[in-house]
């Protein structure tokens, strides 16, 4: 479903990602763990082309594209419809509705009948518990129910991908397990999904495979079993035995 192979990125002339590969079945979960600055956001954002690497090619379900060629317009947009990304900080549009901000997408640029994106995005947010502020604003939640609303958003596209970047990084201890506990039931919904996140906990729980990145490489790649339970690399052990 998803395959990335020898990308690098740059920033200037820094060398964020090193020769990035890896692959992700459909249905499956992939959690992606490091220490800050290693390079596991530009990875996420290199996925829906919010970066564009030098070098490397991206496939996701029926797309492929090489970096190294000319990538035209058309298969930038179709490779981004792939996926779908929940933010660290939300990112909500602050002057509509929680309901205007999940059909947005699928309105506005999938071109889904209204009431048809209005029907299902109800369905979601139900899912996500939030059915009585379907009419709020986003000032009007906490961070946890403005983050499952960006989940309901991203899901709401029917993407072949869901991205979540350190979804619950921004909010308040007690308000982090509703989140993960959306996350979990859509990893058992059977979405394939790629998270960045501190919640090594959640990871254990919810990944199918863990990559652990240290300093633009992937350092140790796994089952959730064997990179928290037999860590091989020293600098795993290091950063697992920091944050636990
Ligand atoms: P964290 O856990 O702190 O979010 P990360 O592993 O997700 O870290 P990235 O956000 O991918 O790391 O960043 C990797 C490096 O790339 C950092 O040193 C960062 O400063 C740099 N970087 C990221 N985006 C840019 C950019 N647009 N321009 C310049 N440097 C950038």
């Amino acid at each position: 479903m998803l395959t990335v192979s020898g990308i690098h990125k740059s920033f200037g002339d820094n060398k964020i990602l090193k020769g990035i590969d890896f692959t992700l079945d459909e249905g499956k979960v992939l959690v992606i763990i490091g220490p800050s600055g290693s390079g596991k956001t530009t990875i996420l954002r290199s996925l829906n082309l919010l970066e564009i690497p030098e070098k490397g090619t991206l496939q996701i379900d029926d797309r492929t594209i090489d970096f190294e060629q000319t990538v035209s317009q058309n298969s930038r947009r179709e490779i981004r419809k792939k996926s779908a990304m929940v933010f660290q900080g939300y990112n909500l549009f602050p002057h509509k509705t929680v309901l205007e901000n999940v059909i947005e997408g699928p309105v506005f640029v999938q071109k889904v009948p209204r009431e048809k994106a209005v029907v299902h995005a109800k369905q979601l947010l139900s899912k996500v518990g939030l059915s009585a502020h379907l009419d709020k604003y986003p000032h009007q939640l906490s961070g946890g129910q403005q983050q499952r609303v960006g989940i309901a958003r991203a899901v709401a596209l029917k993407p072949k991908l869901l991205l979540f970047d350190e979804p619950t990084s921004a909010l308040d201890p007690e308000l982090v397990a509703d989140v993960l506990k959306v996350m979990k039931d859509l990893a058992q919904e059977g979405w394939t999904m790629v998270i960045v996140t501190h919640e090594l906990k959640f990871a254990s729980e919810v990944a199918d495979e863990v990559l652990f990145m240290d300093n633009g490489v992937i350092l140790e790649q796994g089952s959730p079993e064997s990179i928290f339970g037999h860590p091989r690399h020293e600098r795993t052990k290091q950063f697992l035995s920091r944050i636990l």
